[in-house]
């Protein structure tokens, strides 16, 4: 019999398994329904090559010392600085939106005019959210997040969750500022890099252990339910403690109606051209049903004639049908995942953690994070 029970081998259930293992000497087993570990941030090499990122691309960036030294003990990495640009009236600028693509967009005089209302008003380096800006009283300043909201935020959130920014929690849009400053790069965090042998490798080494048996291909309901106040496993109450990394809904048979989540459909191709693009990512706010494309040989360098890109088609999830990647943030969502969580509570050997199961947008960071604080409430 194992000590813990863990659902989900991504990176909340993976770095469980890891402590319990290496820190308590606890027997656990951890159950994924893919057949494969390392949950989204699941990588692999093409036919052609090239590394690429299943389910999307994942870059490590973080300001947090610890869980860069948690990381680091199971991958070296190749320093890297995500850089992003957006496809805007048929010009490729930088993103987010910062000083560089002001003058890259607007004639000379009318740029260092609002330039000069964004410094005046803000520090420079300074990041505001597209929803605050568009609150401006100065009349430049107005004319500018009108300007920014069309035309990079209103139809890309349009795309990739079917609301607008204004029917969303602001932190989503505020994820992307626009930045009052020169720096380009996606994100400004002290550490930024990519594992040198990609996620999956470092996953592997992370779960690498004699007291983690790995059950791939395998749903949690197959062994286990949740009845009552109590967890049954083979039919037998489970006493252990239980992690849940996956959607509560699925866990308690939709008791409180379903979790809305989003999907993408994820295309890749790859395509008879040495370099696709200027940047790992251009994001296409406008024009096309994809949200971006991401072109991997500028994320792990890899010397070849033809190039890997994805384009990425948002869609509902649907159960069965295709992945839940993104809890959608509404206050009626919000409301009915409440009651879920109010559920998981009454288990009391059951944790639910992770971006599905806490229906949260965690980062890779954020979640590495939150595993580790999860990890110290059972006693280090
Ligand atoms: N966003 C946008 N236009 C862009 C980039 C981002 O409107 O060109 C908004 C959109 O709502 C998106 C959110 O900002 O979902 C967060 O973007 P991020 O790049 O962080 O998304 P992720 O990489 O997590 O999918």
């Amino acid at each position: 019999m194992f000590d813990v029970i863990i659902i989900g081998a991504g990176f909340a259930g993976s770095v469980l398994a890891e402590r319990f293992a290496t820190q308590q000497n606890k027997s656990v087993l951890l159950i994924e329904r893919r057949n494969h570990i390392g949950g989204n941030c699941y990588d692999e090499r093409d036919d052609n090559g090239v590394l690429i990122h299943k389910y999307g691309p994942h870059l490590l960036h973080t300001d947090d010392e610890e869980v860069w030294k948690y990381l680091s003990q199971f991958a070296n990495w190749d320093v890297y600085h995500h850089h992003v640009q957006a496809m805007i009236d048929g010009q490729i600028v930088p993103l987010p939106f910062n000083l560089n693509t002001l003058h890259k967009l607007f004639p000379t005089p009318l740029a260092n005019k609002l330039e000069s209302a964004l410094l005046n008003r803000y520090d420079y380096n300074s990041k505001v959210p597209i929803l605050k800006l568009k609150q401006s009283t100065d009349k430049d300043l107005r004319y500018l997040a009108d300007y920014v909201y069309e035309k990079v935020f209103l139809h890309y959130t349009e795309k990739q969750w079917g609301l607008s920014p204004e029917n969303i929690e602001g932190a989503v849009t505020a994820r992307v500022p626009v930045f009052v400053g020169r720096d380009d790069r996606y994100f400004n965090d002290r550490f930024q890099a990519v594992p040198t042998k990609g996620y999956t490798e470092l996953f592997k080494k992370m779960l690498n252990h004699k007291n983690i048996k790995i059950l791939l291909n395998t749903r949690f309901n197959e062994l286990m339910r949740v009845d009552g106040d109590k967890i049954f496993f083979l039919d037998q109450p489970f006493d252990g403690q239980v992690i849940y990394t996956g959607q509560l809904d699925e866990l308690f048979n939709e008791k409180f109606g379903s979790l809305p989540y989003r999907s993408i459909d994820m295309k890749f191709e790859i395509v008879d051209t040495e370099n696709y693009q200027p940047a790992a990512v251009v994001n296409y706010p406008n024009n096309y049903d994809f949200t971006r494309i991401t072109e991997f040989k500028k994320i792990h360098p890899i010397k070849s004639i033809t190039t890997t890109i994805l384009k990425e088609y948002p869609q509902d999830y649907v159960p069965g049908k295709n992945t839940p990647y993104y809890p959608i943030f509404t206050e009626e969502n919000q409301k009915r995942y409440e009651q879920y969580a109010s559920a998981v509570k009454e288990v009391k050997n059951l944790t639910a953690v992770g971006r599905l199961a806490e229906y949260r947008y965690y980062d890779m960071d954020d979640i590495v994070k939150r595993a580790l604080d999860v990890f110290k409430t059972f006693g280090e």
